[in-house]
Formats: structure tokens, sequence, C-alpha cells
């Protein structure tokens, strides 16, 4: 599924050309003009290029997974009188999406840009051009992360580059000029959207440990089930796996996904 939203669309291009232009800032101005002549050099290289790969393909996996989207009735249902309509419904929380003209599961909610009811919707997310819902939560937050550790990556090593002197570095002034303005370019894009992202990664964190999505705060709703420990609420989210392959983006979310769809026949 891919929403077409101008804005998302703009949104999700400039997300890739800002991670093109610092891969290309580390690779062409930092390792090769600074630190060619160690294995620094290489392993610096190499290390960006994984992260930059795990983020593509965490970002690539939100902006094409299904969030989450509440499947449309085979027949429509006739809200003319709510009333009768409710009593049709076995399931007491589930409520009606005027919009899709259904019944949808608790925590669903109607996106306007994505003209859908997503199960446990967070917020629509221009940066990836979807919802974030409870089927691609996952990979939203590896992006973030991913994102997150480049830009402290780049930060660290443009600080470095500056502060070793390298002996054997180009003296030229002209392409020592472009190396400067290049890495002053690379430090304001690291610190403007590393402290977007790790805002916005603080928020989700909030929004899954007190089990209520950005939506819910909004209607102070408060948390929908009983308490549950972090680990389990944020295993829910990131899979039944261990931990330690929670920032893998190559592994599907397999879980069970608590309330069945039922008949809609009224
Ligand atoms: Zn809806
Ligand atoms: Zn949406």
């Amino acid at each position: 599924m891919f929403v077409k939203d101008p804005c998302g669309i703009i949104c999700v291009l400039v997300t890739y050309a800002a991670v093109l232009y610092a891969d290309y800032v580390i690779v062409r101005w930092v390792v090769l003009q600074t630190m060619f002549n160690s294995l620094w050099g290489p392993f610096n290289a190499v290390a960006f290029n994984t992260i930059v790969f795990f983020l593509i393909m965490a970002h690539l996996r939100a902006v094409f997974s299904d969030p989450g989207v509440v499947p449309l009735p085979q027949n429509r249902v006739d809200f003319s009188d709510i009333h009768s309509a409710e009593t049709g419904c076995e399931h007491v929380d589930w409520t009606v999406c005027t919009r899709c003209e259904m019944y949808r599961p608790p925590r669903a909610h109607h996106c306007r840009i994505c003209k859908r009811c997503i199960r446990r919707m967070d917020h629509h997310c221009p940066w990836i051009n979807n919802c974030v819902g409870e089927r691609n939560q996952k990979y939203f937050i590896q992006f973030l992360v991913y994102v997150g550790v480049l830009c402290a990556y780049a930060i660290v090593l443009v600080v470095i580059s500056w502060i070793k002197e390298c002996s054997e570095c180009d003296p030229t002034v002209l392409l020592k000029q472009s190396r400067i303005m290049h890495c002053i370019i690379l430090l304001l894009e690291s610190a403007l959207f590393g402290m977007f992202v790790t805002a916005i990664l603080i928020d989700q964190l909030q929004a899954i440990f007190g089990d209520e999505t950005a939506v819910e705060q909004v209607q102070h709703k408060g948390p929908y089930r009983a308490h549950k420990s972090k680990f389990a609420l944020l295993s829910e989210v990131c899979g039944r796996q261990h931990p330690l392959l929670w920032l893998l983006p190559c592994t599907s979310v397999s879980r069970k996904f608590d309330a069945p769809l039922i008949d809609y026949h009224v």
C-alpha cells in the first residue's frame, strides 16, 4: 500500500536526499580526505554504510507495509438509525466509523489522509508517508533509532576529523574550504534531524509504556487495558523474538491480534 499524498511523497524524497548527502559527505569529504591512510577509514566507511542500509530497509518497510488497515465490510452497514445498528453489533467496545460506514475494533481510528480506519493508530507520519499503526510501529521505531545513531555517528566523525590534524591531507585551500563547508552543513543536518527523531522516539516509547496511542492521549482515554509490564508492552510492538532481534528490519512482526474481525451482517 502506498498513500498518494503529495506532502508525504516530498517528505520521503527529502529523507532519502538527506541520508544520501550525509553518506556522500562522510565518504568523500571525511573518510577519503582525512582517514585514508589508516584502517579507521575503511572501518568507518563500512560501519556508516551498514547503518544507512538498515535505516533504508526499516524506512521502506515502514512506508510500504500495512499499518493495520481495518478491511471494509462486504455489505455496507445502514447507519440511518444508529441505535438499532449498535444493538446489532455484539462487540460492545467496537465503535462506528461514519466515514468508512462500518464497525471497527477497539483502538482503531480513522485517518483522513489514508481515508481508512487503522488498528491502534498512533499518528499519520508524512516522513514515512503512512500511518503509524499496530503493524508497522516496529519499523517506524527502528527507522527513528537508525536515524538517531547515524546523526550521532556523523557528528562524531566530523568532530574527530577536525580535532585530529592530518599531516598527509591535501593542503589545497579550495579543497579544505569545500570540506569545511560540507562538514558544517552535515553537522547542522545531523543536529536538526537527531534532535527531531530523539523527541519522536521518546514520545513513541512513552506511548508504548503508557499503553496509550497519540490519538488516545488527545482524547484522554487513559490506558486501554489492565497494567502490563514494560517488557510485555514493548514486545507486543516489536515482536516476541529475542530483544536483540528487535532492531533487525528483516524479521516480520509475528503476533496474535487480539480482536478477530466480526462478520458485518446486521
Ligand atoms: Zn474509518
Ligand atoms: Zn494515515
